[in-house]
């Protein structure tokens, strides 16, 4: 499903080059849940960023589905764009729109979506994540853990086969945080979504995880079944 091949990545800061990824190689298949961990500032997030060109390497491959990403027009980048969903730590809900709409935003930057199809997608979409009494209410009345199903619904209402997350429960409470868990869990199995997320916390990695890579100064430093970690 994805194939990332000799990436490396280096930022120039007052001078000096600074090697953000190196030389990374991993393979995520279809149907996976795969964990990527280490500590702050190893380049867990812009390997993240990597995998749908938010980021571009300096050099080697991304390849997800068999089509290197790199090799592409833009055109064919933004319809492989659709198939990844992403949710990140801090996102942003419009204060102004319904949790509705907030939801329905994807489809609507798509167009072509008559107004049955997207009430019938949010619709399905709100309840998948446990908000459906929301939909009419504003991102102010709701929780952390509430924010976070708004944008997990918001990353899936597109259908991608691909969930990029990035510390998506670092800032939920446990329960909350096994709750969401749960949650993408319950995506992965019964919607057979792959998910790649960076958690700095071990206990998500053995809860939810297959496969887990371990990065520090922008290596991968071990790779493995999640339950050996
Ligand atoms: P954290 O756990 O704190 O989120 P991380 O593993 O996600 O850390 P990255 O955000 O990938 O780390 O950053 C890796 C390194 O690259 C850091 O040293 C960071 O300062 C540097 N870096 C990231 N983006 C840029 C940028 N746009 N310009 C310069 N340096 C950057
Ligand atoms: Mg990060």
């Amino acid at each position: 499903m994805i194939k990332i091949e000799n990436l490396t990545k280096a930022y120039k800061a007052k001078g000096k080059t600074i090697k953000v990824l190196d030389d990374v190689s991993l393979e995520v298949k279809k149907g996976e849940v795969y964990g990527i961990i280490g500590r702050s500032g190893a380049g867990k997030s812009t390997l993240l960023k990597c995998l749908n060109l938010l980021e571009k390497p300096d050099t080697g491959n991304v390849i997800v589905d068999g089509i290197d990403l790199a090799r592409i027009s833009k055109k064919e980048l933004r319809l492989a764009r659709q198939q990844i969903g992403v949710i990140f730590q801090h996102f942003n809900l419009l204060s102004s729109k319904t949790i509705f709409d907030n939801v329905a935003l994807p489809l609507k930057l798509q167009g072509n979506h008559s107004k049955e199809e997207t009430k019938a997608a949010v619709d399905e979409m709100l309840k998948l994540v446990g908000l459906t009494e929301f939909a009419h209410k504003y991102p102010s009345s709701l929780s952390g853990g509430q924010k976070q199903r708004v944008g997990i619904a918001r990353a899936l209402i597109t259908k991608p086969k691909l969930l990029l997350s990035d510390e998506a429960t670092s800032a939920l409470d446990p329960q909350t945080t096994a709750s969401i868990l749960d949650l993408l869990l319950e995506i992965n199995e019964t919607l057979g979504i792959t998910i790649v997320l960076i958690t700095h916390e071990i206990e998500v990695v053995r809860k939810i995880c297959d496969k887990v890579a371990v990065i520090d100064a922008g290596k991968i430093i071990e790779e493995g079944k999640a339950f050996d970690v």
